[in-house]
């Protein structure tokens, strides 16, 4: 019986990974489980499950979350320290999945105790990778990819070590504006930025697959947990989501790791590793599908792409820049106060802004510090992002 904690229990990565525990409960046991603000979402979890331990992050929704656990004999606890609390409680395993930088101090407090990571939080690797990585390798956190395309490229990598890698491919669907001209992207609508025709996911990360965003923050993921360097990355556009990832070796061997896009299978991939469980996905049909197409990425549609590489050559603090700013334009997008083509634009703006004070922060605390000066810098800068000149 392996124990887990689950931070980010009632989002996309989290329901799926109870679907998982569902079918499998002879061999998972949650031990804690924490999400943001949804406190009858918890807490039907925390007592379908029979968790001992209960966070939730929003510190007004304590006596909420107590009330709805009463009489469960489930300990429960509100604010940054209890979600922190929740990742320390003894697992084997913790499921990283709060979507944004909400999640870098809970996940780094279980790396920091050392404890076995399935990261789907990869605004944890963007914003402060460098540190998240030394510090795992200090304490001996086993950090494994829950991402869809790490995960594939952690599975066709096998023993195979950096230097016997050529070049690493992460595939992207190309969204719902992969066929779309610029100036349509630049107005489209919050609906049309959520309806995503292969994955179903939060809305964060939903608004950063359309933009591209998304696989320009997983460019930077890859390059922490996989210690390759930006220049040996590459992404094809691969609008069937069948090939998640591949891995291009000094012979010439390429592997690929292929599944439905269901995300299922890579948690079930992290679950159960070394092992094999079921998921509960269908099975890969390739004759169903016939064929698999991949593309170049147009950096001109999808400036996102483009400036995330930027950031990762940088280096410092710029990923860390285009993080925070992203978070924020996105977050006003969804809130209806700025238009999509504002998002990438912000961060462009915002990545000017902190290049002249790039630098390389020591502490988890300091990344954090550069994290909230940026946020602070562009609320309100994303409403008023001129347009790019027309192409
Ligand atoms: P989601 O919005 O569906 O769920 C987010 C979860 O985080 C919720 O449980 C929410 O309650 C919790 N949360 C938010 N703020 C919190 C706080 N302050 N303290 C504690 N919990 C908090 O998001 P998601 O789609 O499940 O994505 C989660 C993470 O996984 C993101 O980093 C995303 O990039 C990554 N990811 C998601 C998918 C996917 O298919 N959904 C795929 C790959 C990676
Ligand atoms: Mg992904």
């Amino acid at each position: 019986m392996k124990s887990l904690v689950i931070l980010g229990a009632t989002g996309s990565i989290g329901t799926s990974t109870l679907d998982i525990v569902r079918i499998h409960p002879d061999r998972y046991r949650i031990s804690a489980v924490a999400a943001g603000s949804d406190v009858a979402g918890l807490a039907a979890v925390a007592r379908e499950f029979r968790v001992d331990f209960a966070a939730v992050g929003d510190a007004s929704l304590g006596p909420a979350l107590a009330e709805a656990l009463a009489g469960t004999g489930i300990a429960s606890g509100a604010g940054e320290a209890a979600v922190i609390e929740a990742a320390l409680h003894p697992s084997d395993l913790v499921i990283a999945a709060i979507v944004g930088t909400a999640g870098v101090r809970p996940t780094y407090a279980a790396v920091a105790a050392g404890r076995r990571i399935a990261l789907a939080n990869k605004e944890c690797l963007v914003c402060a990778g460098a540190e998240f990585m030394r510090k795992a390798r200090e304490t001996g956190a086993e950090v494994l990819p829950l991402d869809s395309e790490h995960n594939a490229i952690f599975q066709a990598l096998g023993r195979h070590t950096a230097a016997e890698i050529d070049r690493m491919t992460l595939t992207a669907s190309g969204g719902p504006f992969r066929t779309w001209d610029a100036a349509r992207i630049d107005a489209a609508t919050r609906a049309e930025a959520l309806a995503h025709p292969n994955w179903s996911m939060g809305a964060k990360v939903t608004i950063d697959s359309a933009s591209m965003m998304n696989k320009g923050l997983e460019l930077i993921e890859a390059h922490h947990l996989f210690g390759v360097a930006a220049d040996r990355l590459d992404v094809l556009v691969h609008p069937q989501s069948i090939v998640h990832g591949l891995v291009s070796f000094v012979d010439g061997s390429v592997t690929a790791g292929m599944a439905v896009p269901d995300m299922r299978v890579p948690i079930a991939h992290c679950l159960s590793h070394p092992e094999r469980i079921r998921s509960g996905a269908r099975t890969l049909d390739l004759a169903a599908i016939s064929r698999l197409d991949f593309l170049e990425p147009d950096p001109v549609r999808f400036p996102a792409l483009r400036l995330a590489r930027a950031a990762l050559a940088d280096g410092g603090i710029m990923p860390t820049v285009l993080n925070a700013a992203n978070e924020i334009a996105v977050a006003s997008f969804l809130e209806g106060r700025c238009t999509f083509g504002s998002i990438p634009r912000t961060v462009e703006a915002m990545l000017e802004r902190f290049a002249r004070s790039n630098s390389k922060p020591a502490h988890l605390d300091d990344w954090l510090e550069v994290d909230r000066s940026v946020r602070r810098e562009t609320v309100g800068h994303e409403r008023s992002a001129a347009p790019y000149p027309a192409h």
